[in-house]
């Protein structure tokens, strides 16, 4: 349930934030005895993200969604409209609180939802721990407050440097706000006299940065962060993404894989170069958490790159993740994968819970237990993670 090349992560967050480790290891445990024994039931998720907007500014160029190959980029996800309301929201928090999940705000880019300070104040009374993901182009305003109401983890994107940032996340002065934004926060801290939100900065590794990727850890230094993880980049073959959408669409009709369409590319990543970078990297005295996800070996991340159909012998051939993590979508869609468009049910229209043991999340776990993987998976971060 964690993976033994994930433990230092995990050992991170238990210094860090203890109770919050105690709880997710108890969560593990009945999650694992219900994924053998349980029939396609679930304990209640440890974890839900949810997706507030489509919604983004940002046209970076790696992003399945908005980016160069993105499937909202040609038309998929409406621009606007289509959100949550903050009623819808709050009822939602206040039957999450009885189970007490982590809570991730994620979009397109979270902050184009109006409603999301008065949210993040709904979930902190509630005492859930919550995390936001943003590009940090609107931080600034909200530093204060995010501040004042107790935010967990603010993980923040950032692939290099002013200029490699820049140009990689398409929009000039980007790099500039985001260090505002995160300078008014750490500003904030010291105000406030509070030790969160912990800014954990996020790099994805691509063609564009990932010769220069030493760079980041001068930022991350500059901003005090408390961490920095590598994100190896997501793509997969024309074959794969084929491969998944028969698959799914012959075990769950109906079912599209369209998402992972934005995925389709080739890498341009020399990965004996990159770990020559990796390793300068490790070998560098810093006092920030630094880790590179998935944690793969060095054979790993050459297979990785120069195979799209390679799946690591250090990771376990199944994924848990439909048992531990929900996704909730602007529609208001419960969801057990990213990027496919099978759902539990809407929260509008039922309990949360009565959604995740539902007719529908059953029948989807006991196929994917029962095949262990869909062909897309082996590009799913989420199978590395448990
Ligand atoms: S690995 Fe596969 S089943 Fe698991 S979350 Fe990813 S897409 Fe879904």
């Amino acid at each position: 349930m964690i993976p033994f090349r994930n433990f230092r992560r995990f050992l991170r967050k238990a210094l860090e934030q203890p109770s919050y480790a105690v709880r997710v290891a108890m969560k593990r445990l009945f999650t694992s005895m219900a994924y053998r024994c349980a029939g396609g039931r679930a304990p209640l998720p440890e974890a839900i993200t949810v997706f507030l907007t489509h919604r983004c500014n940002l046209r970076c160029k790696m992003c399945g969604q908005w980016g160069e190959h993105g499937v909202t980029r040609a038309g998929g996800a409406p621009q606007n409209g289509g959100e949550l309301t903050i009623a819808d929201l709050k009822r939602f928090i206040a039957e999450a609180g009885a189970f007490n999940p982590s809570i991730t705000l994620f979009g397109g880019e979270p902050f184009f939802h109006r409603d999301i300070i008065p949210l993040i104040e709904t979930i902190k009374a509630q005492g859930l721990h919550c995390l936001v993901i943003t590009n940090g182009s609107l931080l600034k305003p909200h530093a204060a407050s995010l501040v004042r109401l107790g935010l967990d983890e603010l993980n923040l994107s950032l692939d290099g440097n002013r200029d490699t940032h820049n140009e990689i996340r398409g929009m000039q002065g980007l790099f500039e706000r985001i260090v505002e934004g995160i300078e008014e926060i750490n500003h904030q801290k010291k105000l406030q006299g509070r030790t969160k939100p912990l800014i954990n900065l996020q790099c994805t590794i691509s063609k564009d940065n990932y010769a220069r990727l030493e760079e980041m850890l001068a930022v991350a230094e500059r901003l005090h962060a408390n961490s920095l993880t590598f994100h190896h980049l997501i793509f997969m073959d024309e074959a794969t993404y084929c491969s998944q959408e028969e698959t799914v669409g012959w075990l769950l009709p109906g079912t599209s894989s369209a998402n992972w369409k934005g995925f389709v590319f080739e890498s341009g990543i020399d990965p004996r170069l990159l770990l020559q970078k990796m390793d300068a990297i490790r070998q560098k005295a810093t006092k920030i958490f630094v880790n590179f996800y998935p944690n793969f070996s060095d054979t790993e991340v050459i297979d990785y790159y120069e195979n799209p159909r390679y799946l690591p012998k250090s990771y376990r051939p199944r994924c848990l993740s439909p048992w531990i993590t929900a996704y909730v979508f602007p529609t208001g869609d419960v969801r057990p994968c990213l990027n496919l468009d099978y759902s539990f049910g809407n929260i509008k229209d039922a309990p949360f819970s009565a959604l995740w043991n539902g007719e529908q999340a059953v029948r989807y776990r006991r196929i994917l237990k029962e095949r262990k993987l869909f062909p897309a998976c082996i590009r799913c971060t989420e199978l590395f993670r448990y």
